[in-house]
């Protein structure tokens, strides 16, 4: 039994491996999350297993899931998506009692910390964090060896830390002030579409935010910053300094000696998001500041996590409390 099946579930897309302890991937799967019930979202989950492992689960040592959202990691389930309209799904259960394999539950960012820690820029490192900026903000933290986890498994929940203190835009999660409200990508039009009010000029990006408002995508302000727009460039810049002093509050909470950082956002504009990191956050960083940069293991750092997770010595070596 030297396989096992990790599965990524995101807001918009489930991937499915089948991969052996070193993250090798022998075979894989990747359909958009079916729209419906909590039934049809865990038959869809159910049948990509079964495809990954053609039909034959049985020969596999468990099952890892990284899911986003608000989770209650002992019973494995997810309670809250602020980016779906599913809640209370009890996956591991699910999982367990279909297979009759162990299937572990964990945050989409923390499966891709364990990744990042056994096969990508963590190797080594016992202080650890890797940062997801994508459709969502979210975070795995690795202190001491250990990944942290808290009383339900959310203690790396940083896409909901305050970094606003007037509260000016609300978060998907219905808070406000939230980091991920601001540069994420569902936070960057709001963002772009607040910082227009007080902006000067005409034409471009900011016509079209003053016409559409936040149906503008975040793609389209990145294009247009690529492109020379002056307001794109003034939401880019704005956007660096709110990731640069979130970031820095990471920092001076958990100590990392390496961060990564991956997610669709930053995968795709690196040049626009994580080197304005490298250059701002380490003069406000209390703590001596990390080593900063791009994840190198892409999109598939959650899906190798969650496929490592699903490991009996992976887990007894990273999440010994769970
Ligand atoms: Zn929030």
């Amino acid at each position: 039994m030297g396989y096992a099946v990790g599965l990524d579930i995101g807001g918009s897309w489930i991937r499915a491996a089948l991969g052996d302890k070193e993250g090798k991937i022998l075979r894989k799967s990747v359909r958009r999350v079916a729209s419906g019930s909590e039934d049809q979202f865990i038959s869809q989950v159910i049948e990509m297993v079964r495809e990954v492992c053609r039909g034959d689960p049985g020969e596999v040592e468990g099952v890892g899931v990284g899911a986003a959202g608000r989770l209650d990691i002992r019973r494995g389930s997810i309670e809250f998506s602020p980016h779906t309209t599913l809640s209370r799904i009890p996956l591991k259960e699910t999982i367990e009692a279909e297979f009759r394999r162990p299937a572990v539950v964990l945050n989409d960012c923390v499966a891709a910390v364990m990744a990042e820690r056994m096969v990508g820029a963590g190797r080594g490192v016992e202080n650890l964090v890797y940062i997801g900026i994508g459709t969502g903000i979210g975070a795995g933290i690795i202190v001491d060896g250990r990944v942290i986890l808290g009383k339900d498994g959310n203690a790396h929940e940083v896409g909901h830390m305050i970094v606003d203190l007037d509260g000016r835009i609300a978060c998907s999660c219905g808070g406000i002030g939230h980091w991920e409200a601001y540069t994420s990508g569902s936070g960057i039009p709001k963002y772009a579409r607040y910082l227009s009010g007080g902006f000067a000029g005409a034409g471009g990006l900011i016509e079209r935010i003053r016409s559409c408002g936040e149906k503008v995508l975040a793609k389209e302000v990145f294009s247009a910053a690529y492109d020379g727009d002056p307001f794109a460039r003034f939401v880019i810049e704005e956007a660096a300094e709110i990731n640069s002093k979130a970031l820095a509050n990471v920092v001076n909470l958990y100590d990392p000696q390496t961060v990564t950082i991956g997610g669709g956002l930053t995968l795709k504009n690196p040049s626009l998001t994580v080197d304005p990191i490298i250059r701002k956050m380490p003069p406000l960083c209390f703590n001596v500041p990390p080593s900063v940069s791009v994840t190198p293991l892409g999109e598939e750092a959650p899906l190798l996590g969650a496929l490592l997770s699903a490991f009996g010595s992976v887990r007894s070596r990273l999440i010994p409390q769970l």
